[in-house]
């Protein structure tokens, strides 16, 4: 069975409640209704792919439970092959997520049996045109897909969320690492604090973030940057390093939960078809800015004919 995106991350159930304020130590507050919803960004990515028509499978783990169950509908009724998502003796992961009025989330994970994927489950890319990885799943599951894909000539994108400290290797193996604001921020201080102390991290030169971001090895760096949409840089032989702006559509954002797996979904998915990086990051703006106008993650990323 092989897929066009290959995407290797996380599968939670994501449990939201609404509340006034959140609980200090020791105390109990009432919050609203719980609201079961399919998330993780490893399925986050793999469904945003799938309904702009990508052919996607995800490798993850859930749990023989209730909350594992849904997972695996929710990924199929998006058409993600789900072949090499294992079923283990852990509970599904879930993010427990508390919204107070002034829209702000506070998020707990338990990885539960995302935790449970080891290397060999991301071995085999399968003739995947496209791996796709994040890292709510353990890093070196992560590093040796990472590892496999590029031996085998297939591209790598990774979504540095959230951040942990990846190896020189990995770094250069990738073809498009993908971060936002904050991730860029501290991966050029764990870089920076590497290079001062000999450690696996160039310091790079000082030029644009972007810029120091290429030198520590990927061939192109995408940042996020919420509304303002994503800066694209890439590498160029002759004329240095080449950097795109790509603006984001104006909307009026509703819920911005997931929008950044929205955008990595998107960017794959054009990617696997043959765009360049920043062609795909074009598209996937225009994807990204429609799911910041719906609540949830899942369900609010467009299908391919719902886009302009
Ligand atoms: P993350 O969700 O990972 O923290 P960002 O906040 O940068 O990352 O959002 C990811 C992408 O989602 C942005 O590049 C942009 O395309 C889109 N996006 C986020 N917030 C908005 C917004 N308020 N309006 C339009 N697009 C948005």
């Amino acid at each position: 069975m092989t897929a066009a995106v290959l995407v290797v991350g996380s599968a939670n159930a994501d449990l939201v409640v609404a509340t006034d304020r959140r609980p200090a130590g020791g105390e109990t507050v009432l919050g609203g209704d719980t609201q079961i919803l399919p998330g993780g960004k490893g399925a986050n990515t793999a469904v945003a792919a799938a309904r702009l028509g990508a052919d996607v499978a995800l490798i993850g783990a859930v749990g023989d439970d209730a909350h594992g169950r849904l997972l695996l509908d929710s990924l199929r009724d998006s058409g993600v092959a789900t072949d090499r998502v294992r079923v283990v003796d852990r509970p599904t992961g879930a993010a427990y997520i508390t919204v107070t009025p002034d829209g702000e989330n506070s998020i707990l994970v338990s990885p539960g049996a995302n935790h449970a994927l080891t290397p060999s489950d991301a071995a085999d890319p399968a003739g995947a045109r496209v791996l796709v990885a994040s890292l709510e799943v353990p890093l070196d599951v992560v590093e040796h897909a990472i590892a496999c894909a590029a031996g085998a000539g297939v591209r790598t994108v990774l979504n540095l969320s959230p951040t942990a400290k990846l190896s020189r290797e990995t770094l250069q193996n990738l073809d498009v690492l993908v971060v936002n604001e904050h991730e860029a921020a501290w991966l050029l201080e764990a870089g920076d604090h590497d290079g001062a102390h000999g450690g696996d991290y160039g310091s790079g030169d000082h030029g644009s973030d972007a810029g120091r971001l290429l030198d520590l090895g990927p061939r192109a760096v995408v940042i996020t940057r919420g509304p303002e949409g994503a800066l694209v840089a890439t590498r160029d032989e002759q004329a240095g390093i080449d950097q795109v702006e790509v603006p984001s559509p104006q909307v009026t954002a509703v819920d911005t939960t997931g929008a950044g797996d929205a955008f990595t979904g998107a960017l794959v998915t054009w990617l696997a078809s043959g765009a360049t990086v920043a062609d795909a990051a074009r598209r996937a703006v225009d994807v990204a800015a429609v799911s910041v106008t719906k609540r949830g993650a899942q369900p609010s990323y467009p299908l391919l004919d719902e886009l302009s």
